[in-house]
């Protein structure tokens, strides 16, 4: 698939009418969000839908007539809500535990299980927080990603609860706001690894990839760097791995990240040291800016699905944001087929390192 291609978005028939929807996107064709979407009923006024994904539970939320909030950290996912939606559902990006206390009648969230039970945990204590008291809590995911153990927890936040729907192992369930909500805890959490007899302190948000630990592939893409990198484009950052490490090799960093929780902890890291931005692949880069050597350690799940079409699309983002002679450096899983994706485009590929991963060098022709 071209860069192109996998920036354009698609207008998606859904009942009752169409969505927008792209590659690298959550919530079309997850049964989880359909049964959410079909088995909300509304309740008051205000709504916020705190892990909407393409949006078609805020969708339905809308067509019930309900003012609707939602709020998402994916960049891919944000491109889409805001061309699906215009005025008619307010678009934010931000964190689910950082909703306004007491200000909703109704809250709707497919439990973000693929991003740890942290992230679940605090999901849940944001949306408590958001209802007002007598407000309802809608929550849909499935048996096998730990709905009963999230039921429970909703139940010990919020009060009664009965679940509605099954269909398969998915599951949806609806709470009443019996209490208030406790206080956010601390957030924050941090972690030291030693890097060439440097001492790195990091700082992360639940959710991101590897916190608390450096990923093994990250940790072999840098033993297989050049010590002179020029100008660097980290694609897919998370909180910082690659590119702390970098500095002072660099004559300048730049990271992208498509998930917001990874780019305020990427910034936490980073500081002045890098320029770090909230972006699905390249897409908030400048037209014609290009980079000398490229890291990636590409994802290869989107909400628990094994996809290519993101790690294509940043192996053709690295090409095309390359100088000539500039190298790609990726570290992936071994089974992972990029060869043949990179041999499509590079004049030179190179196996660097075989070990729990591979590490590939592609360089673009002088
Ligand atoms: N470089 C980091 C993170 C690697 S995991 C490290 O080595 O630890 C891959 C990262 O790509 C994740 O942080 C994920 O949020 C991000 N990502 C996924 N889809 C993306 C997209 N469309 N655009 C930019 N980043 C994306």
């Amino acid at each position: 698939m071209s860069l192109e291609t996998y920036h354009t978005l698609r207008k998606t028939p859904v009942k009752g009418g169409f969505l927008y929807t792209k590659p690298g996107a959550r919530g079309l064709n997850n049964p989880a969000y359909e049964l959410l979407a079909e088995a909300l009923e509304p309740h008051g006024q205000e709504a916020v839908d705190l892990n909407p994904g393409i949006g078609l539970v805020a969708h339905s939320l809308h067509q019930h007539g309900l003012n609707v909030r939602a709020i998402e950290t994916s960049r891919a996912s944000l491109r889409c809500l805001e061309a699906s939606f215009g005025s008619a559902v307010r678009v934010a990006r931000g964190l689910p535990w950082e909703t306004e206390p007491d200000s909703v009648d109704l809250v709707a969230m497919v439990l973000p299980a693929s991003r740890g039970t942290r992230y679940v945990e605090l999901s849940l204590l944001g949306a408590a927080r958001a209802l007002r008291v007598g407000g309802r809590l809608w929550i849909a995911g499935s048996k096998d990603k730990g709905f009963e153990h999230y039921f429970k927890m909703a139940q010990s936040l919020l009060g009664y609860g009965v679940l509605v729907r099954r269909n398969g192992a998915f599951r949806v369930a609806v709470l009443e706001k019996e209490q208030p909500a406790p206080e956010v805890p601390p957030v924050w959490q941090s972690f030291d690894w030693e890097f060439s007899g440097e001492a790195l302190h990091f700082s992360y948000l639940p959710g991101v990839f590897s916190g608390g630990q450096l990923d093994p592939g990250s940790a072999m893409l840098l033993l297989e760097l050049p010590h002179d990198l020029g100008r660097v484009l980290d694609i897919g950052g998370g909180y910082g791995a690659l590119s702390r490490p970098l500095v002072g090799r660099a004559q300048s960093l730049t990271l992208l990240e498509d998930d917001w929780v990874s780019v305020l902890s990427a910034q936490k890291n980073l500081g002045e040291l890098a320029t770090v931005l909230h972006s699905d692949v390249d897409e908030a880069l400048t037209e014609g800016q290009t980079f000398t050597t490229i890291v990636s350690n590409p994802p290869f799940h989107v909400g628990g699905l094994v996809v290519l079409e993101t790690a294509t699309a940043f192996i053709e983002a690295a090409y095309a944001r390359l100088e000539r002679g500039g190298k790609f450096y990726l570290v992936a899983n071994r089974f992972l087929p990029y060869e043949p994706l990179l041999e499509a485009r590079f004049a030179t590929v190179r196996t660097v390192a075989v070990k729990s991963h591979k590490v590939l060098m592609a360089q673009k022709l002088g």
